[in-house]
């Protein structure tokens, strides 16, 4: 057991509870059977208090990390502290993927799909619309083994915010291996990406733009093709994941490919980035921006996003370049993605294909906090849904709104958990709408 001074990756929240490495399963049910108020902790990539608990933490990095692939039901088990780092080195060995990737390769596997962590593109959904079946320890130490198409209210467990158990296995589809390639496009101007903007987000597998939110134009596109899906090229995947043609060339709705390897941020050396510059690799090596050996983004910063449904994407982009003013003295770099619709109760894109807009700010964590307040109330016309790990303001009363399966998630709590040990102070104020005891 650790009690030290033990904090999440961009090190603004410190965890409370002490942090516990069970080696086994058994030694999970027996921790869990055994707490009065108990939380599994990922890689700690959340930005707010969604994992703490006013009891122990379990962290499952020293669990069996075996990855079993199943070429028959193409899908893939892997531990809960598995990451997707080591989960995506594994599958490219055997020529399989997923099919896609959050920004960055560093967390796990269960901590993501928790949270409703996603990467980018129109007919992909976030990472947990891959979850095909999960073990998870209930708070009595029971191992419940629930799976899609056999198990009632199973979409209510996958993006359970650490709320139902301990995720201690997480299986997931795959598919065949594919390659991509990578380019990035410098100062697209507003006007074309808003006038065009469904051909904008549509044109490749995954579409980010990278902004500052100021001015008239996007700084970047980050634009990630499957090689195969421009007509007349060669097909190296397998699968029939269609998308739009994407044929590469030098400008994208008014951008211009970057000449030189790209960093998100403006000065920063893009060492740390994925390989760019139309350079085909394997997805694995390609859909995340960031690669697995280097620090992530910039390291010292804070992040929020807001998802809101395609049709109200443009509207809201405009909103927030009206507050670019406020915004800009806080911010490190904005980000523009399309995530596919789900029906994951508490997925951002319940029901409804989405538009990520997101912040990465500077590390001023009370400024970022006043701002945020500013930013939902402009947002709120656009049925706004926030990302569950990243910083946000907003309360149950109103997420109950946006998120129509909040309160059956209240009631499969309650079966699953019934005495609370899964419960927190995060729990209480975004789900429960009550004081934690
Ligand atoms: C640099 C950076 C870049 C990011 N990029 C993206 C991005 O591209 N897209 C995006 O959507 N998000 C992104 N995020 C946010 C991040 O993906 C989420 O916060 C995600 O939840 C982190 O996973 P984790 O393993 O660190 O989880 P933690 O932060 O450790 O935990 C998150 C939640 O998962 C629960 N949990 C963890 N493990 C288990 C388990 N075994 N069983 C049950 N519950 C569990 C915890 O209890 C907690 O509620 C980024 C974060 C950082 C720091």
């Amino acid at each position: 057991m650790n009690q030290a001074d033990e904090r999440n990756w961009a090190r603004n929240y410190r965890y409370a509870a002490p942090i516990v490495h069970p080696t086994s399963i058994n030694e999970v049910q027996e921790l869990v059977a055994g707490a009065t108020r108990v939380r599994a902790l990922g890689s700690r990539h959340s930005f707010n208090a969604i994992a703490d608990s006013t009891g122990i933490l379990l962290a499952l990095d020293r669990l069996d990390d075996a990855i079993v692939i199943d070429p028959v039901a193409m899908s893939v088990t892997v531990s809960g502290g598995t990451t997707y780092g080591t989960l995506a080195v594994e599958l490219e060995e055997h020529s399989y993927a997923v099919h896609n990737l959050a920004s960055l390769p560093h967390i796990s596997v269960a901590g993501a799909i928790a949270t409703g962590t996603h990467g980018s593109g129109d007919q992909n959904g976030s990472l947990a619309t891959a979850v095909t079946a999960l073990e998870i320890v209930t708070g009595s130490g029971e191992l419940l083994r629930v799976s899609r198409g056999s198990t009632p209210d199973f979409a209510g467990m996958v993006v359970s915010l650490g709320a139902l158990g301990i995720v201690t296995r997480v299986t997931l589809d795959i598919q065949p291996s594919f390659t991509v390639r990578q380019v990035v496009y410098e100062n697209l101007p507003w006007t074309s990406v808003l006038e065009n903007f469904d051909a904008v987000l549509g044109s490749a597998y995954s579409v980010s733009l990278f902004t500052d939110w100021q001015g008239e134009s996007a700084d970047q596109a980050w634009v990630k093709s499957r090689v195969g899906d421009a007509p007349g090229e060669a097909r190296r995947d397998l699968a029939s994941v269609g998308t739009m043609p994407f044929t590469g060339g030098p400008s994208f709705f008014g951008g211009t490919a970057a000449t030189i390897a790209r960093h998100p941020l403006p000065g920063i050396t893009a060492v740390n980035c994925t390989e760019q510059l139309g350079v085909v690799g394997p997805w694995s090596e390609r859909l995340a921006h960031f690669r697995m050996a280097f620090t992530p983004s910039n390291g010292d910063e804070l992040q929020s996003e807001y998802h809101v449904p395609r049709e109200h994407a443009v509207a809201a982009i405009e909103t927030i370049r009206t507050l670019s003013a406020r915004i800009a003295p806080l911010l490190l770099v904005g980000e523009v993605r399309s995530i596919a619709a789900d029906d994951l109760w508490l997925s951002p894109n319940f029901e409804r294909a989405g538009v990520a807009l997101h912040f990465t700010w500077k590390p001023e964590q009370p400024a970022v906090e006043a701002l945020l307040l500013t930013l939902e109330a402009a947002l709120a016309p656009f049925a706004v849904r926030p990302h569950w790990g990243k910083l946000f303001q907003t309360d149950a009363k109103t997420l109950a709104t946006s998120f129509p399966r909040l309160g059956d998630f209240r009631v499969l709590a309650d079966r699953l958990d019934p005495v609370g040990k899964f419960r927190n102070a995060f729990i209480a104020r975004t789900v429960l709408d009550r004081a934690h005891p």
